[in-house]
């Protein structure tokens, strides 16, 4: 019994949230590859040279680097009984990728999250993460604090939550993301998830999606596979 998860939706629409969520409950790992790229701008590797124009301009990375990192990271034995992808497909080449690697892993649940754009927008430009554990707070529920309430660590704005470049980024999620949800639409493992809701009902909402999938309910305690 495995979980093969994708969050699809725009940027803001509680993905990583609710995906984090979600595989902390069923012991398999969040695979943000937006994360990925941003720790590599950090580290300053090969990888994060060739991303970091691409991510500042709120555009896509190649297609080839990208089918790289996620085969990779999927490879690892913590994938092993599934994974939350997060930010990846975002191309349909991608995704054509994604179906190659899952031979012999299972299906591949598909959740499409749907916010309305004015709110996205909304998200974003308040949207604060912390530097230190990655948590991510809204200065809608948190006002001028700039401290992690988890961590201690400092709050700050991601360099492309910009307003500017969040709606740029929305543009090109729109353009580019489109065709993927035409890509999957008709697989019996394809659903639609409203992200505008409080967060405790989109995750249960999530959960009973995924659970709709045989293979993909979690194993009762003591039963191994
Ligand atoms: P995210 O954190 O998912 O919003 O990603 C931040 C940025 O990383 C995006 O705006 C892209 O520049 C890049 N990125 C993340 N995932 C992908 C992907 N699957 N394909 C291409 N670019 C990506």
């Amino acid at each position: 019994m495995s979980l093969n998860l994708v969050m699809l939706g725009p940027p803001g629409a509680g993905k990583g949230t609710q995906g984090e969520r979600i595989a902390r409950e069923r012991g398999i790992p969040r695979i943000a590859t937006g994360d990925i790229l941003r720790e590599a701008v950090q580290e300053e590797t090969e990888l994060g040279r060739l991303a970091k124009a691409a991510m500042d301009a709120g555009a896509l990375v190649d297609d080839d680097v990208m089918i790289g990192i996620v085969g990779d990271r999927l490879g690892a034995g913590d994938a092993e009984h599934g994974f939350v992808l997060d930010g990846f497909p975002r191309t349909v080449r991608q995704a054509q990728a994604l179906d190659a690697m899952m031979e012999g892993r299972g299906p591949l649940v598909v959740i499409k999250m749907s916010v309305p754009h004015e709110v996205l927008v909304q998200r974003l430009a308040g949207r604060l993460t912390c530097v230190r554990c990655g948590t991510i707070f809204s200065t809608a529920t948190i006002g001028d604090r700039r401290e992690c309430e988890r961590c201690g660590g400092r709050l700050v704005q991601r360099s492309d939550d910009d307003e500017a470049v969040v709606r740029h980024r929305l543009e090109v999620y729109l353009r580019e993301t489109k065709p993927l949800v035409q890509y999957y639409e008709r697989r019996a493992t394809y659903f639609r998830l409203d992200g505008h809701q409080p967060p405790d009902q989109v995750a249960a909402d999530l959960r009973k999606l995924v659970d709709l999938v045989p293979s993909s309910r979690p194993r009762p305690s003591g039963v191994t596979s």
